[in-house]
């Protein structure tokens, strides 16, 4: 259980956490949020674990959110006859035509790759550990010298800083996926390498076409995607700063500023944002964590991020459950202290929104345990979350566990399913019953924020009361 702790974990599942018990001990370990890396992940493996992660938030009356990570498009060498080490000052070569492909050439699956690359272009293999310069362009090769050599193998990701990618933002496999991720009901969908708001948009009318309304998260991962975040975080239902593939896209002195201004704008305007890879890093071997680690951890907790995330941590790593209860450990210290609190520069619209600022704002004055609301689609809640109540917790009541799943990512907010949940359910009820689920305790002070029709016209109110 997250207890009080404010800020969402995200494990990403693999070989090491598949299984029922495994979930059911990141649970009790409290993650709220489970990522499937499609990158890695075959369609049996993820129709099964969707059904063992149900099945563990059922034995413990817990809403996890499920997170369908898509591969987007990725650029990739193909085979090589076999690994060739390099070292700096050697030439290689890339082709996209399989006849010249050699021992020192190597294919690439993108087919634009020689018109789109440009002489003096860098291109990464493995996230930055071999770094190559283009030197020249014939018709069929792209001449590279070798800047940091190291071993080349096949099918290695490669990424090209500042080059625009022409490729499509959903390739074959990712529709395979989408429509898996629809079958499923998963809750988020993360569209990888996002380089304009249209490729969200693009998401967004494929998961339409279902009748599931699956929420759609950007990744934010090169050059182009930083310079046009505002439309993007605008288009998108939430944001990922994905530092593995940021760190090599871009300067890495840029990578904290990026961050911040990432965190700082999706707060500007009320967009949940996941703070992702890296964090725990030296944890996939090590019981635990670095000092840096432990700093980078409190850093995103103390911008106010909504979510951490664990990637190969959690996946594949020794000490998975140990990872979860040091972010655990860590958020709850940090969120003691008063935080970057960027919501202050929050633009806010309608009069709901400013219906959730008085919530929290009374919460805060009364430093009340929680602040409870019924949400029909999930917008108060979101909302009040924004706003982020210092202490409280966000107690969201709603009748659907497809909106209920939805809430997982947002920053203090736990989602309760209520099956008999109407809008008029009484408030003393919804008290008397979270308080029998285990969410509230005798002589805890909650602030009530309800939004009702009242005749023609809308009426909302902020309540305070004491569970009796
Ligand atoms: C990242 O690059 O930080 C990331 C989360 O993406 P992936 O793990 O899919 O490469």
């Amino acid at each position: 259980m997250d207890g009080n702790r404010q800020t969402r974990i995200l494990a990403t599942l693999g070989p090491a956490t598949d299984s029922v018990e495994a979930i059911g001990k990141l649970l009790d370990a409290g993650a709220n949020i489970f990522r499937l890396n499609m990158s890695h992940a075959p369609h049996d493996w993820t129709r099964t674990t969707t059904v063992n992660i149900r099945e563990a938030a059922a034995q413990r009356d817990l809403v996890p959110g499920i997170l369908m990570d898509l591969q987007g498009p990725a650029i990739r060498t193909g085979d090589l006859p076999e690994p060739v080490e390099l070292h700096q000052g050697d030439q290689f070569d890339f082709t996209v035509d399989p006849a010249v492909q050699g021992e020192r050439v190597v294919g690439v699956n993108y087919p634009n790759f020689l018109n789109d690359i440009e002489v003096g272009a860098t291109i990464l293999i493995d996230n930055g550990l071999i770094r190559m310069k283009v030197l020249n362009k014939t018709k069929s090769v792209a001449e590279c010298e070798v800047d940091i050599g190291g071993t080349m193998g096949s099918r290695r990701h490669i990424n090209l800083p500042g080059t625009k990618v022409g490729l499509p933002a959903l390739t074959d496999k990712d529709r395979k996926d989408v429509a898996l991720g629809l079958e499923l009901e998963v809750d988020y969908m993360a569209l990888s390498f996002v380089r304009e708001a249209a490729d969200v948009e693009e998401l967004q009318a494929l998961i339409k076409v279902g009748d599931h309304p699956t929420k759609v998260v950007a990744k934010i991962e090169d050059q182009h995607a930083v310079k046009r975040v505002r439309r993007i975080i605008k288009a998108a239902d939430a944001i990922m700063v994905a530092r593995g593939d940021l760190g090599v896209e871009c300067p890495y002195e840029e990578l904290p500023i990026i961050q911040r201004h990432i965190v700082r704008e999706c707060l500007t305007v009320g967009k949940p944002v996941v703070v992702a890879t890296h964090m725990l890093e030296s944890m996939i071997n090590e019981p635990h964590p670095t000092r840096a680690e432990v700093t980078d951890v409190a850093n995103a907790v103390f911008e106010q991020a909504d979510a951490i995330m664990l990637s190969g941590e959690t996946s594949v790593g020794n000490f998975p459950t140990m990872c979860v209860e040091v972010m655990d450990r860590i958020a709850r210290r940090m969120e003691q202290e008063r935080g970057a609190r960027f919501h202050r520069e929050a633009k806010l619209t309608d009069q709901r929104q400013r219906l959730a600022k008085s919530a929290v704002r009374m919460a805060d004055d009364l430093a009340a345990d929680a602040i409870v609301m019924f949400t029909v689609s999930g917008r108060m809640a979101r909302e009040t979350a924004w706003m982020r109540p210092r202490h409280a917790k966000i107690l969201a009541l709603c009748a659907d566990p497809r909106v209920a799943g939805a809430l997982a990512m947002h920053r203090g907010l736990t989602p309760v399913i209520i099956e008999n949940f109407c809008p008029d359910f009484p408030v003393l009820d919804a008290i008397a019953t979270l308080k029998e689920r285990g969410h509230l305790q005798v002589g805890q002070t909650v602030v009530v924020s309800s939004s009702t029709k009242a005749v023609q016209e809308i009426a909302n109110s902020v309540q305070v009361h004491e569970v009796s």
